[in-house]
């Protein structure tokens, strides 16, 4: 991109417009056709009145930003986009746009899911990684954020396949190591302990899970594709092949199932491996000092993604960094964010962005087996 993108120059507002207009027209195909585009656990939550009010802001403010990127701007192309999204938005009955056809469940697509999640993570990401970032001069739309962006959408889109994935074989398989008693004694224990438990639990199984799939080469296949990621920050995380998501989620919920955890732990658990594989991916600078030791940080998984020889297969864990203490995996030197100690660090760098990850590692398992 060779047009100027700071304050002024129109940027800003076009991709605000594109962005804004993009998710307007996302919401008013959702109220078209609920059935399709939205998740039957979340239809009844939303305070209808509310979402329209916000429906209409959005798709007022979209085509104001549109109309200012265009008059500011040489090129037309974000201003007309943000512009184009809006004006079909409202084309197809815009904030008061009514619901259309009955509720009723089946195969569905997360779009309103997928436009929570975006709307919030992005929220809460981006001023934090403009604020703190741990390289400064990577912009919000680095290489290859399209792609992690589809994956992003992908993975938010088939929401019902990879919980049907996540919880079926489990049900199926382990059916049988399930007892009534042990059940009955884990759901009635206090919610953090529970919680705890689940933490520690699904931990210990995606360690090894994670472990295997860089171990075994026809496993690497799929998870070669989260490593192939050339830059860290919040989005960076989504990029995984739904094979990897399937196993992995699949055998992280046999302990939760079997012992029989009760609702409110297993969803607070659901909610926080969501945030925390976001945050652990995130570009921000911060160590974490003492969290660090207790809970996965930005910094040791970036390690994992690292290309240094020392730092291959190492950081497993996503939330107990303890495990990977415990299983000689673990790798965290004070170099990380070099940036504010120069001198500490002068011998190693974290060469994660102009290093071809994939290439690197695939060297290196070809050494180990
Ligand atoms: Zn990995
Ligand atoms: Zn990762």
């Amino acid at each position: 991109m060779s047009e100027p993108t700071q304050f002024g120059s129109g940027w800003i507002s076009g991709v605000l417009s594109t962005v804004l207009g993009a998710i307007g027209l996302g919401a008013v195909l959702c109220f078209l056709n609920p059935s399709l585009f939205t998740m039957p656990e979340l239809r009844g939550l939303y305070p209808l009145p509310y979402v329209r009010a916000l429906l209409h802001l959005i798709l007022v403010g979209a085509f104001v930003l549109g109309v200012i990127s265009v008059v500011l701007r040489q090129s037309k192309i974000l201003g007309l986009t943000g512009m184009a999204f809006t004006l079909i938005a409202a084309l197809l009955g815009g904030s008061q746009v009514p619901i259309q056809g009955e509720l009723r469940s089946g195969p569905f697509l997360g779009l309103d899911w997928f436009l929570l999640n975006l709307m919030a993570y992005s929220a809460v990401f981006i001023p934090l990684e403009r604020l703190f970032a741990l390289h400064p001069q990577q912009p919000i739309f680095r290489a290859t954020w399209r792609t992690d962006l589809i994956y992003f959408g992908v993975s938010s889109l088939l929401v019902q396949l990879t919980t049907l994935l996540t919880l079926r074989p489990a049900m199926v398989l382990f059916d049988w190591a399930s007892q009534p008693a042990i059940r009955h004694w884990v759901a009635g224990l206090p919610f953090v302990a529970q919680f705890v438990a689940i933490l520690f639990l699904s931990d210990l199984v995606q360690y090894w899970v994670h472990r295997l799939f860089h171990r075994v080469p026809a496993l690497w296949r799929f998870h070669a594709i989260h490593h192939s990621a050339e830059a860290m920050d919040w989005l960076a995380g989504s990029r995984l092949h739904l094979v990897d998501v399937a196993v992995t989620r699949g055998l992280t919920y046999v302990p939760i199932y079997v012992l029989g955890f009760a609702e409110a732990p297993v969803f607070a658990y659901v909610a926080f491996v969501s945030i925390q594989a976001t945050f652990i991916h995130a570009n921000i600078r911060f160590e974490f000092r003492p969290l660090r030791w207790f809970l996965a940080t930005p910094q040791f998984h970036h390690w994992h993604h690292s290309a240094e020889p020392q730092a291959v297969d190492k950081n497993f864990a996503v939330h107990l960094p303890i495990l990977d203490w415990i299983f000689g995996t673990a790798y965290m030197p004070r170099c990380w964010a070099r940036r504010l100690r120069p001198p500490v660090c002068a011998s190693v760098s974290h060469r994660l962005v102009d290093t071809p990850v994939v290439t690197s590692r695939a060297k290196h398992h070809k050494h180990a087996s």
